[in-house]
């Protein structure tokens, strides 16, 4: 596959496609060596000559909410809709035979030798994803080492934002790997189950579809707001809760669910401190009515 990308110049409002294979950040980008910057990702797909970013306007909203919790410029939905559009469109025209891709789109406060003023610039590009498959999952659950109170009272840790400082994210990740589970789940250090190191946590109680509330420090999944608007169709009532990990061990069915990897079904529950593995019921139909109506959106 050929990948395509665009450069963005905020003070000029304006884009061009680049070569990703010729990209160079400049070594000082605070984004580079700070992870200084916030970014989206989103799902694209291609069918019947249409091109579809999937929950575009919810990940642009959510872009705008990090760029003001982060007092970066706010970006211009226009021009950066027009440079994913341009890099989307691109990335067909090199890859006529792919049907999916994801695209990222970043914006960086700028360079550290700016010293007192920085310039913001940002930039898009594509990276190929397989189609989201509803593989069912091993989690572990992984402290935090945040209480349910910290977002709160510490708004500098910038939680709820979509920052590009994930390198605990990727360890978790890594940790999970190692520990005989496919994904991390993070709770705080008080019981509270938060989300994956990149997805969101949906619980299915009674006729309920729970997840927790963004308020205790978490990203708000555009894929979970996807999902909870479509809910209704399956005669399914939807709550922002503080969720237990007790509420987790009891439920009727359990999914991490994120813009690329889809809607995955959890089956087991292991815990990083010690105990028997917790088997959740996995529900195959409902994991595809939520993968349809993210395809729909
Ligand atoms: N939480 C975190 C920390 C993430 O990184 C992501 C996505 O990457 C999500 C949740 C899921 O968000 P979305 O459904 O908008 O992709």
């Amino acid at each position: 596959m050929k990948n395509t990308a665009a450069l963005i110049d905020v003070e000029a409002n304006n884009f061009v496609l680049h070569d990703p294979s010729q990209l160079l950040l400049s070594l000082d980008d605070l984004a580079a060596h700070r992870g200084d910057g916030i970014f989206e990702t989103v799902l694209v797909t291609y069918r019947d000559d249409t091109t579809y970013i999937h929950n575009q306007a919810l990940h642009f909203q959510r872009f705008i909410d990090s760029a003001c919790m982060l007092e970066l410029p706010s970006p211009d939905p226009k021009l950066w809709e027009e440079a994913l559009r341009a890099t989307a469109k691109q990335y067909k025209e090199l890859n006529p035979d792919s049907h999916t891709v994801s695209i990222r789109y970043t914006l960086s406060r700028g360079h550290d030798s700016d010293t007192t003023t920085h310039t913001p610039h940002g930039w898009v590009f594509t990276a190929p994803v397989p189609r989201p498959e509803p593989t069912e999952i091993t989690v572990i659950t992984l402290n935090s080492g945040l209480s349910s109170t910290t977002a709160e009272s510490a708004p500098w840790l910038l939680r709820g934002a979509k920052t590009l400082s994930y390198a605990t994210n990727q360890a978790a990740k890594r940790y999970a790997l190692s520990n005989g589970a496919d994904d991390a789940l993070f709770h705080t250090s008080d019981g509270y189950a938060l989300e994956g190191p990149n997805s969101t946590l949906i619980l299915r109680i009674g006729d309920q579809l729970i997840t927790p509330d963004p308020k205790i420090g978490i990203l708000h999944g555009t894929t979970q707001r996807c999902i909870f608007e479509n809910a209704s169709s399956q005669g399914l009532l939807t709550q922002y809760a503080n969720v237990t990990l007790d509420d987790l061990g009891n439920a009727q069915g359990a999914w991490l669910v994120s813009s690329v990897r889809g809607c995955r079904p959890i089956s087991t529950i292991l815990s990083s401190t010690s105990g028997p593995a917790t088997h959740i019921p996995v529900d195959h139909n409902l994991t595809e009515h939520m993968l349809q109506w993210v395809l729909s959106s």
